[in-house]
């Protein structure tokens, strides 16, 4: 409940690299894409690798909250993963792109009338493509532990609590 309480870790830590750092800054590589990073980093600016061991529920939570809107807010308000940045992450990420989709599927369907009605259809095919292609995408992103940032709607994520 309380925000000050600290944040327990992800379960045990398996390499013993764990010595006070007293000069430079130690430097790691990451195992994915070979980006060179401070020790320090959660993600790999580079490709989004996670530097920190994530459990199996965090990234099936990941996974999870980009099935719909409905799961991505659950999981946003789950006690669970209040403190969970990679999960939180993806989970803002997909309220934001179902929001999106939704209220332009909406716009849409008001518009949309007979005469309108092929390139209506048309318009509605591609972009259910495109999200289905985006929701496959980023769902295995996230159950791969990968912090996959889409360009607007993942810098707004970031942002978010
Ligand atoms: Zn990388």
């Amino acid at each position: 409940m309380d925000a000050a309480l600290p944040s327990p870790t992800n379960g045990p830590i398996n390499s013993p690299a764990h010595s006070p750092a007293t000069s430079a800054p130690v430097l790691v590589k990451c195992p994915h894409c070979g980006t060179v990073m401070p020790e320090s980093a959660e993600f790999c600016p580079g490709c989004g690798w996670s530097m920190t061991p994530l459990a199996p529920g965090e990234r099936a939570a990941a996974a999870v909250a980009y099935l719909t809107i409905v799961a991505g807010t659950v999981i946003l308000f789950l006690p669970a993963f209040r403190k969970n940045r990679f999960v939180r992450f993806h989970a803002w990420q997909s309220v934001l792109l179902w929001a999106v989709f939704l209220v332009l599927s909406a716009v849409a369907l008001r518009l949309s009338d007979v005469a309108a009605a092929m390139v209506f259809l048309l318009f509605g095919i591609l972009a259910a493509l495109a999200m289905l292609f985006l929701w496959i995408v980023l769902t295995l992103k996230a159950w791969q532990g990968e912090r996959f940032e889409l360009p607007l709607f993942g810098d707004l994520a970031e942002r978010l609590p």
